[in-house]
């Protein structure tokens, strides 16, 4: 496989894959669009392509992403509910044009390392969001099952149903998924008890994928740095870019294994010496465990999940039959009026 077949898994042939995948796997269909195929999927992030668009104010990966979600995020109910007994409040609302770094407003952002502790300075972007994991923690602890691992691989946080406690993010090695606080079902039952808002992340363009189309920010991208295809053609084109580049690849074993993966000239091990670790800027350290494994209090948290999720989803229902009530009789009301 040379270069140029290579690229085009980014663009005219991940069309004709999926094309084909609609005949035979349903591609598309309206009642399953979280299913885009049972093929699945993965990314394929190449560094050595990548340079942080540097001419433009925003890299395009970034404002695609940006474009495609702004509405994702209802208004905010306000004055924003104080939950206990913790008071943290997380409100990205007045600051949605962050972009250099993950916010609820903000799924994909640039990290920029500046690489040279072997003495070859180099400077090396890094586009990081949600990594799609094979065995996703956030998914398996959600205590209201508002997070799934979809066939064809990625990792979505369904709105409707989360809390917003933030459970997912205490387990997600690189902390990727983000709070809007004062969205969201909590404010239809106890806000301030349970619950705290909404969490958002990276949903690979589930919606587009199911629509035959590349994700934003795949599609944007100018240098095409970003590919995505079946898992099998993706590890093969990885494999093939790291051994002519003499390089490396991150995702293949982190966290158990990710549907993204990164090849890059530089090593890893360096690139995350190289990088500033902040709130809502992963790192990417090598040795990353799934988080939640054996005795890890977390784990337990999960045996509680499925009941927890009853418990809400009975609360859920319960308020709308009474809201629908409340609803009937004031316009019962305004007809004997
Ligand atoms: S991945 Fe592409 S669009 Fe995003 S910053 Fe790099 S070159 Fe720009
Ligand atoms: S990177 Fe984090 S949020 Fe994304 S699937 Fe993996 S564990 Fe979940
Ligand atoms: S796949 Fe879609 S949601 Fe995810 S970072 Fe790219 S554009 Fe944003």
């Amino acid at each position: 496989m040379d270069k140029k077949d290579e690229i085009q898994i980014g663009r005219r042939s991940f069309l004709k894959v999926t094309a084909g995948a609609s005949v035979a796997f349903g591609l598309g269909r309206p009642e399953n669009s979280f299913a885009a195929t049972d093929r699945q999927l993965s990314t394929l992030i190449d560094l050595s392509l990548c340079d942080g668009c540097v001419d433009r104010k925003v890299p395009a990966c970034v404002g695609a992403c940006k474009e495609i979600n702004k509405d994702k995020i209802p208004p905010i109910t306000e004055p924003i509910p104080e939950p206990w007994p913790r008071k943290t409040i997380e409100d990205w609302s007045k600051k949605r044009e962050v972009f250099n770094r993950l916010t609820p407003y903000n799924f994909i952002y640039v990290h920029k390392a500046e690489t040279g502790g072997d003495g070859q300075k180099k400077t090396i972007f890094v586009p990081r969001r949600c990594m799609h994991c094979d065995n996703p923690a956030c998914a398996t602890i959600c205590p209201f099952s508002a997070n799934h691992k979809n066939q064809n691989g990625a990792v979505v946080i369904d709105q409707n149903l989360c809390f917003g406690g933030a459970k997912c993010r205490d387990v997600c090695p690189w902390e990727i998924p983000q709070r809007q606080s004062g969205v969201g079902i909590y404010l239809k039952i106890l806000p301030g008890f349970m619950g705290n808002g909404v969490m958002y992340k990276c949903d690979l363009c589930i919606e587009r994928l199911a629509a035959n189309k590349l994700p934003g920010c795949v599609e944007s991208c100018p240098r095409e740095a970003l590919l995505i295809g079946t898992r099998k053609a993706i590890e093969k084109i990885a494999e093939s870019r790291a051994g002519r580049m003499n390089g490396f690849i991150y995702g293949k074993t982190q966290n158990g294994g990710t549907s993204t993966l990164y090849v890059s000239p530089v090593s890893f091990e360096e690139i995350n010496r190289s990088m500033t670790k902040k709130p809502g800027q992963p790192d990417m350290k090598m040795d990353v465990q799934r988080r939640m494994a054996g005795t890890d209090p977390l784990a337990k948290a999960v045996l509680a999940a499925p009941v927890l999720g009853i418990i809400a989803a009975g609360v859920a229902g319960a308020w709308n039959r009474f809201s629908q009530r409340k609803e009937k009789a004031g316009k019962e009301g305004q007809d004997h009026g």
